[in-house]
């Protein structure tokens, strides 16, 4: 039985108890530094609006959950949901999260004015252009849903430890041993800190830095509205859906007959936990830490707003008012899961009352069974970057997702600042070419670059880019069309630099990557192996091209940090199992660049650059190490995009001159250097699927279409069994490529598809296909749908589009 320590008793700590009792496990200490009736933190002023719908699946499924659970504990006051829209650009925002809503299964509904100001008499149809109603959104009771909670875990044996402040841990090595408090030290095998905007601090006695910027936020009670009069008996009763008027960053409740506001328009006012001491004996409802002074000056604009959109408000006063403090991120995600560095040591921080028990249920899944059922990939602690970790980057990003918390953001928008944080070795070269930018990773990356806009005369007819929809053209160039066009015709250089290289050696290499991967890694050094990494349940947590280099030398194309975390840890215990099977895993992407150079010209340019013979005949997915242009490069056959050529690999400070070098080789061939943009729609016409995108955790490889990619002959891996039974289970759904029927519109991805009038499925990803003239789409579909049926795809929350369904490439691409 687990010895499992929980770190504060708000809204997440207690859920977190409450979930891990539900699996069995009870031997759990909740150890909280305020006093339980009210411990003081974020969770003890929450106004408690839940509304359910956003662009993430998981978050979606995350709130989804909370509801469920607070309605079985009585806690919840389902109002419904009301978003306004005062613009046609948030009228438009609401039409998408319409398509989100009813691609995660939540039942939505768009409003016009008259239908607005019939469901919330208070709005001006002066200001309002038309609403999103959610009829099963609605408040938390956060503060009694905890008592609750630990009333239920208590009978069962859980102790809760109050006005009790974690100091410190002990540790053995890199592994948790201990929760030191002034009271004593609790030994634990599993700490979690669910500390909320303590968590920097937290984190930092255990050494683990946690990337989250605690802000203050203005929440205010008005004087009793006449005309609510009546309306809600009790102090804190609601009948009206909670309201949100994100084109000003307001949103309100109704207290009884009074009103609560929330502003988010205010400037960011960032802050340290530290700062505010330790939490009083006597915490109440206006002496807690999580509040500070309010700052009415903040809040003028707000009122005047508020009056505009409530005139029945303007008979009412600002009462009270508060600075509430609660957690921001570098990304807006919540941090969830194992701390990379540190054994048994889990967190469950900035998180919501909205997701709250949908990331204590994620969590406990973890730790019971090893495995979320609801994707974690854009929440995990290990999803971040070193650079992103810097306190300054934290605080600058998460003040940015402050002001832009109810902003509309576009798919592809990149963030302003800071940038240029990680360049690849071909930055001066690419913006002599004109590259734009977007970013990912703190890295920069070239979406298009305008130099080939010059070659758009040349396009034949049937390659002109087409016209777009106003929302699909943004971030985007017609020069795109240029650069797929020559991949497809001649050849293209691609930055494959900020793509994930990740260093496997030692001589238990083999057997690591042998028992995480799923195909045979241990074929002869030469040779690449695309495979999947799987969890014990068979959901794919990566996808990988293993390339053996020697006996024990491995080098893995991966994905995100979260890979590297993974890897790191199984070749910690794999080595200290048995030190005979040591293995090390080093990241090597930024010390090493990378050209991707595909097309049916790249053996051309390759034939200019080296003499070496065996290189041109060198057969698809085999690694081989040799010297171009006097560099020293890896070179691996490896294509996503259906043409011939290779990844070209030198080390960091070799790669202008290996870019230079290329380039110049290429000029008789009719070479450009080409985007993601170009790289996105050609992988997708190759039947490539990305993993975040279109293959997570929640989906197992057959649904993923990369049954191929498998290996059960092969002796015990991770996942072996689970795919075993998956593959005797009939399958219920399947990835598959929609062919649009008319030009013009691009999806942007989590577009719902229809059959015969119902919503079935959802779009993971899409992209114009310039080789066939038409958009198309990947999407998750029942897996009865056949080829060449006909499905409809809302966009902007009406079903306008046709499609086809073709799997699993575009006809005649993929020819590598
Ligand atoms: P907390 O409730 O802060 O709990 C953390 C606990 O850890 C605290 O009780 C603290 O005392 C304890 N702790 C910390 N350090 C230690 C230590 N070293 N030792 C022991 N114990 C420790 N969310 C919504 O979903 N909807 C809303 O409408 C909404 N409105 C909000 C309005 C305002 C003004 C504010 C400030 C926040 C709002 N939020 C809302 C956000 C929400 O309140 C929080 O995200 C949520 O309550 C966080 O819960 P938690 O359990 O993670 O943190």
């Amino acid at each position: 039985d687990k010895r499992v320590v929980i770190i504060g008793a708000g809204i997440v700590g207690t859920n977190l108890a409450d979930e891990l009792v539900s699996r069995g496990w009870t031997n759990i200490t909740v150890v909280e530094q305020g006093p339980l009736r009210m411990p003081g933190g974020s969770t003890s002023h929450a106004p408690g609006l839940v509304f359910q719908t956003n662009a993430s699946k998981s978050m979606t499924e995350f709130a989804k959950y909370t509801v469920q659970k607070l309605l079985s504990i009585d806690c919840f006051n389902q109002v419904g949901g009301l978003e306004v829209a005062t613009t046609a650009e948030r009228m438009e925002e609401l039409q998408r999260k319409h398509g989100y809503a009813t691609s995660w299964g939540v039942e939505t509904q768009l409003l016009t004015t008259d239908e607005c100001v019939a469901l919330y008499p208070h709005l001006s149809e002066d200001v309002v252009l038309g609403g999103f109603h959610i009829p099963s959104d609605g408040l938390a009771l956060a503060a009694q849903a905890v008592q609750r909670l630990i009333e239920r875990t208590r009978k069962v044996g859980v102790q809760y430890l109050e006005h009790t402040p974690v100091t410190g841990f002990v540790k053995d090595d890199d592994t948790i041993t201990g929760v030191i408090t002034p009271n004593g030290t609790i030994q634990a095998d599993i700490v979690c800190s669910c500390a909320g905007f303590w968590g920097v601090e937290v984190g930092a006695l255990a050494g683990v830095p946690i990337p989250l910027q605690p802000m203050a936020h203005q929440y205010v009670k008005t004087t009793a509205v006449p005309k609510q009069k009546g309306r809600n008996p009790e102090p804190n009763g609601a009948t009206l859906p909670i309201l949100r008027y994100q084109d000003q960053d307001l949103y309100y409740r109704e207290h009884g007959d009074r009103y609560g506001i929330g502003y988010y328009g205010h400037k960011p006012m960032p802050v340290t936990a530290a700062s505010l001491g330790p939490t009083a004996e006597n915490v109440s409802e206006s002496n807690m830490p999580s509040r500070l002074a309010f700052t009415p000056q903040d809040f003028e604009p707000a009122w005047k707003l508020t009056q505009e959109m409530l005139p029945a408000l303007r008979d009412s006063e600002v009462a009270e008012g508060f600075n509430g403090i609660l957690s921001f991120t570098p990304d807006g995600g919540p941090l969830v899961g194992r701390a990379p560095n540190l054994e048994g040591f889990y967190v469950a921080e900035a998180v919501w009352v909205t997701h709250s028990a949908g990331v204590a249920r994620s969590l406990a899944e973890v730790l019971t069974t090893g495995k979320s059922t609801i994707d974690l990939s854009g929440a995990e602690l290990s999803r971040f970057e070193d650079i992103q970790l810097a306190p300054d980057y934290v605080t600058e990003t998460s003040s940015q997702d402050f002001v832009e918390v109810y902003d509309i953001i576009h798919p592809l928008q990149p963030r302003e600042s800071p940038r240029d944080l990680r360049v690849t070795p071909f930055h001066a070269r690419q913006k002599e070419l004109g590259a734009f930018f977007l970013e990912a990773g703190g890295w920069e990356r070239p979406q298009w670059y305008d130099v080939n806009a010059k070659l758009l005369r040349d396009l034949p007819p049937r390659w002109q880019p087409r016209e777009r929809d106003a929302w699909s053209n943004r971030f985007y160039s017609p020069t795109t069309a240029v650069e797929a066009w020559k991949t497809r015709t001649a050849v293209a250089m691609y930055d494959q630099s900020p793509i994930r290289r990740i260093e496997v050696s030692g001589p238990g290499a083999e057997s690591l990557l042998q028992r995480l991967a799923t195909g045979d890694v241990s074929r002869d050094a030469g040779t690449i192996t695309f495979a999947l990494m799987l969890d014990d349940h068979g959901g794919v947590r990566s996808d990988v091209f293993v390339a053996r280099l020697a006996k024990n030398l491995y080098q893995l194309g991966a994905n995100g940090p979260t890979d590297v975390a993974y890897l790191t840890r199984e070749a910690r215990l794999q080595s200290s199992t048995d030190p005979r099977r040591f293995a090390q895993v080093r990241d090597i992407t930024g010390a090493t660049s990378s050209i991707g150079l595909w097309g049916p010209r790249a053996r051309e340019v390759m034939g200019s650059l080296s003499s070496d013979k065996q290189l041109a005949d060198l057969s698809p997915m085999r690694v081989t190490r040799t010297h171009i242009a006097g560099l020293p490069v890896l070179m691996q056959s490896i294509s996503f995009l259906g043409e011939a050529g290779w990844e070209i690999q030198t080390s960091a400070e070799n790669g202008l001159r290996l870019w230079d070098a290329v380039f110049q080789a290429g000029q008789g061939h009719g070479i450009v250097a080409a985007g993601r943009g170009a790289f996105n729609a050609l992988r997708m016409e190759n039947g490539f699927r990305s993993w975040g995108a279109d293959v997570t955790t929640e989906h197992n490889p057959f649904e993923a279409g990369f049954a191929d990619a498998v290996d059960t002959s092969k002796a015990d891996f991770v996942g072996r069994a689970a795919l075993v039974r998956l593959s005797k289970a009939p399958l219920t759904r399947r990835i598959r490529c929609l062919t649009l029927e008319t030009a013009g519109t691009v999806m942007m991805g989590k577009e719902p598809v229809y059959l015969d009038g119902q919503a079935v499925g959802y779009v993971t990803s899409a992209a114009f296909a310039y080789t066939v003239g038409r958009p198309i789409a990947f999407a998750y579909l029942p897996n009865e749908v056949r080829e060449g049926s006909r499905v409809e795809i809302a966009y902007f929350g009406r079903r306008q589009l046709h499609a086809t369904l073709q799997f699993p490439r575009v006809d005649g691409i993929g020819k590598f």
